[in-house]
């Protein structure tokens, strides 16, 4: 059982119809959320959608205007943010420039009294756990982007918070060492223990990092799952359309039978047949959401695939490890196909202009309401 999973699990943090309000903006709808310990969570949204509102609630900067936030069962409403059992590691993690790597980490350790030969120690794990111990007399500006974002995490983590939140901790550093230190961080969290909250723009990222993603927009939830569910089961067009790649058909709905439908879309078309466990009306409008690599593309018509089309191919982009097909319908749509380059190609399988066939099966994509 995942703790999401099991009802009888009592999250750590439960946000409870939480709206958040600046003057006449609304930038937190009536928002609800249970997230639980030792989970790797990640707030993940477009500029704006309010994920950085989300965790200064939590951490007590912000007040809700309407609902509630619980952590560990207790109403936050009246507890100070020095009172709560949280700590936040901010975009610019202001390390302080005059101390050493060792007294940055030292510093909340010292600020609370703790005895000497304790923060010392507790000091030299964290060093151990970012892997700086050789860099603990250095200050700052000597070292490197990526080692100051490990030190400003040794430091949210000496004093032992239940919970951390991550706000965009990863945004200042370059592709690779991003990379490099996505799985750091997962590394750590799962050796300590700690429930991390991250906020991120960058799906990626949070498919890497998190246990579980909440999809954002415009202050609202889209989508609470883990990252397999989101991407294979996108509940709506917005989470199919934010997550990776995919091709959004819109058409016309007829039930037919238990689980299936087809659904009309383009002139001369034959319409697609899917599978769908939702309850849909003749003649409503949805979306058939299909991921490109779910997509094969062949000179030849299919014979074994119960759903294709031909068309002409637009535009080629190679990846290296495959290629994506952009192929124009008579009519207009675009489906986009790839096809994995496993062996060395002299020259492309196919070529722009060409006529080909798309196809895919018919349990490859979801059936999703507008
Ligand atoms: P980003 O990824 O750009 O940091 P975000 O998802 O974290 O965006 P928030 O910072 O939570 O977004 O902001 C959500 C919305 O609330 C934005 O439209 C923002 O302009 C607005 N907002 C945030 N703080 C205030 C404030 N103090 N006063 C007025 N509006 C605010």
């Amino acid at each position: 059982f995942a703790p999401w999973d099991d009802p009888d699990q009592t999250p750590l943090i439960r946000f409870e119809n939480v709206t958040k309000r600046f003057g006449d903006f609304t930038a937190i709808d009536n928002l609800s959320l249970d997230i639980y310990a030792r989970e790797f969570f990640a707030l993940l949204g477009p500029s704006g959608c309010g994920k950085t509102t989300m965790m200064r609630m939590l951490a007590g900067f912000e007040t809700p205007t309407e609902g509630k936030i619980y952590i560990g069962g207790q109403d936050m409403g009246p507890i100070a943010p020095n009172q709560r059992p949280v700590n936040m590691m901010f975009q610019s993690y202001a390390l302080f420039p005059h101390l050493s790597v060792y007294e940055n980490i030292a510093f909340g350790l010292r600020r609370d009294g703790q005895p000497k030969d304790k923060i010392e120690a507790r000091v030299e794990d964290m060093l151990r756990m970012v892997r700086l111990q050789k860099f603990a007399k250095r200050k700052p500006h000597q070292i490197s982007g990526g080692q100051r974002q490990r030190v400003a995490l040794a430091r949210s983590l000496a004093k032992e918070p239940k919970l951390l939140l991550l706000d965009e901790p990863l945004g200042a550093l370059d592709a690779k060492l991003r990379e490099d230190t996505q799985f750091e961080l997962m590394d750590i969290q799962e050796k300590t223990g700690t429930t991390f909250v991250i906020v991120t723009h960058d799906q990626e990222e949070a498919m890497t990092v998190a246990s579980r993603i909440a999809v954002m927009d415009e202050g609202r939830i889209m989508q609470v799952a883990t990252p397999d569910r989101i991407y294979e089961f996108p509940e709506n067009a917005y989470v199919a359309d934010f997550i990776g790649d995919v091709n959004l058909i819109e058409g016309t709905a007829t039930p037919s039978g238990e689980d299936e439908v087809t659904i009309t879309w383009a002139e001369n078309q034959q319409p697609i047949r899917a599978k769908t466990q939702r309850k849909l009306a003749t003649g409503q409008k949805v979306f058939y959401a299909i991921r490109p690599e779910k997509v094969g593309i062949s000179k030849e018509e299919p014979t074994d695939v119960v759903n294709k089309a031909k068309g002409r191919i637009l535009d080629i982009a190679y990846l290296g490890n495959l290629s994506t097909y952009h192929v124009q319908m008579p009519t207009g749509e675009i489906i986009k196909a790839q096809s994995a380059n496993t062996r060395r190609i002299a020259r492309r399988p196919f070529t722009w202009e060409e006529e080909v066939w798309v196809s895919w099966n018919g349990t490859g994509g979801s059936v999703l309401e507008d």
